[in-house]
């Protein structure tokens, strides 16, 4: 019975602690062609969040040639990463474009241990902190598979070219895997089986986020 009194008491506290913030934010994390763009959008009708993507906000300044863009372009054409300055100040400016979001989506952000610093001071001068890293597992070969059949539809040049494509993972596995050991260190880490059917995958992402309230 008073086992049973603490738990009450321990779930209660978690969930008013959650409501009092009031807001869920969810780094969306995996390699280049996990599915976090897919598995972002249905995130987003489920909880309500806004879905900040920055390699779709770079693409969009691309096609309308802002100074951004052109910044941004070469970068991406061969599968490198952004320099973070430019990415923190472009993410910084999204976040404060949402001020009645009721929580963030971070998908492709933050892809370096800087980025995942900044992204913890920018929300704390908001009161606010990262609920959870997601991250979905996909092994290399289906990484190159995806992409490259991505490439058909996508028009992306990035996808379609399969030197650049192992660019991207290895940036990947380079620069961007080791912030995933930010958020352990957090006890906010959650890895996901990324191989599947998109509903039995969205599940997965469910159940974890789901956990924390
Ligand atoms: P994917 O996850 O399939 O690689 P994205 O759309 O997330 O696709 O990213 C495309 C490209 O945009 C990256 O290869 C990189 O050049 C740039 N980019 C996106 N997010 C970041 C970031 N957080 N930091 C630096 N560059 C980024």
């Amino acid at each position: 019975m008073a086992e049973k009194t603490t738990k009450t008491m321990r779930v209660l506290y978690i969930c008013t602690s959650i409501q009092s913030k009031d807001m869920i934010n969810i780094v969306l994390f995996g390699p280049p062609g996990a599915g976090k763009g897919t598995q972002s959008e249905r995130l987003v009708n489920r909880y309500n969040l806004v879905h900040l993507s920055t390699g779709d906000i770079f693409r969009k300044n691309i096609k309308e040639a802002t100074a951004l863009g052109t910044l941004a372009k070469s970068f991406m054409d061969a599968g490198n990463l952004v320099p973070d300055e430019v990415t923190i100040n472009m993410l910084k400016s999204e976040l404060e474009a949402f001020p009645e979001a009721k929580g963030f989506i971070f998908d492709g952000f933050p892809r370096t241990s800087p980025q995942a610093l900044a992204l913890d001071e920018m929300l704390s001068e908001k009161e606010q902190s990262i609920s959870c890293m997601l991250a979905l597992e996909v092994e290399e070969t289906e990484l190159e598979k995806r992409l490259l059949g991505r490439a058909e539809t996508s028009g992306r040049a990035d996808d379609g070219d399969i030197s650049i494509v192992r660019n991207r993972i290895e940036v990947y596995k380079r620069e961007t895997a080791p912030v995933a050991e930010y958020y352990k260190g957090q006890n906010k880490f959650f890895a996901i089986d990324g191989i599947g059917e998109l509903d039995e995958i969205s599940n997965r992402l469910f159940s974890a986020i789901d956990t924390l309230a």
